[in-house]
């Protein structure tokens, strides 16, 4: 069984292929808690994917399921083109030998299929091959995120990834007030050939417009990729976006 909190289709809104339509899979739960980003909701104060993490007050709302493929193929039967699939969450890894993700990815290996990832959760690449045919995401969480060092970077998980997979890339979400090249470099340091992507916080139009013209000049000067959230800035936090 899986936790679903939503799928969707629509384009890929940030990262290295950011504007391509895309089918999106968030599945429930997080390792992390990312209080940082500070997004407030309702009942409490979380990351911008609040209703993907925060299980006391919305895991009732993840639907059980065990067939992902059919879920996949209902966009898939609607368009005569092939569209990127998109696992995120929370944290999808959590689910990495889910017999369910498995099948799933399977079915669909002939589709560009990318998980976004905190890169924490260390993949046993040689018992679940089918992953060194994905394209890994990896949102590592920067001192801004709230979250403690320990649990927020592994790099043994970023090796195993970074080693096993093709055309992985690091995205980093920075605001105006941290702006710095130090984890990232950190981070980043034995992997020159990895791409890097900054992107600026804000779950919504108004909040990226404080921090984007930061990060795009910080971008420049640093020879990192500037990559915008194409989706907040057309729609805001409207869902299914
Ligand atoms: S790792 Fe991502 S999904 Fe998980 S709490 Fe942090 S920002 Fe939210």
């Amino acid at each position: 069984m899986l936790s679903l909190v939503e799928s969707f289709y629509s384009f890929q809104g940030e990262g290295k292929f950011a504007g391509v339509p895309s089918i999106f899979i968030r599945l429930g739960g997080c390792n992390l808690s990312c209080a940082g980003f500070g997004v407030e909701f309702e009942k409490g104060v979380g990351c911008d994917s609040f209703k993907a993490v925060n299980r006391e007050h919305f895991e009732h709302t993840w639907k059980k399921i065990d067939d992902l493929t059919s879920i996949i193929d209902s966009y898939l039967n609607d368009l005569d083109f092939k569209p990127d699939i998109v696992f995120t969450g929370g944290e999808p890894l959590l689910y990495f030998q889910n017999p369910t993700l498995l099948e799933a990815l399977e079915y669909f290996q002939d589709y560009r299929i990318t998980l976004e990832t905190n890169a924490t959760i260390e993949i046993d690449f040689e018992k679940f091959p089918i992953y060194k045919n994905v394209l890994f995401a990896m949102s590592v969480k920067l001192e801004n995120s709230g979250e403690n060092r320990v649990k927020r970077i592994n790099q043994d998980a970023i090796k195993k990834i970074v080693e096993n997979t093709k055309d992985s890339f690091f995205k980093f979400v920075l605001s105006e007030k941290d702006i710095d090249t130090k984890e990232i470099k950190e981070i980043t340091k034995d992997y020159p050939d990895v791409p890097i992507y900054c992107m600026p916080m804000g779950e919504s139009a108004k909040e990226l417009a404080k921090n984007d013209k930061q990060v795009a000049n910080f971008c420049i000067q640093n020879g990192y990729n500037y990559t915008d959230r194409i989706h907040i800035r057309l729609w805001d936090n409207e869902e299914g976006r």
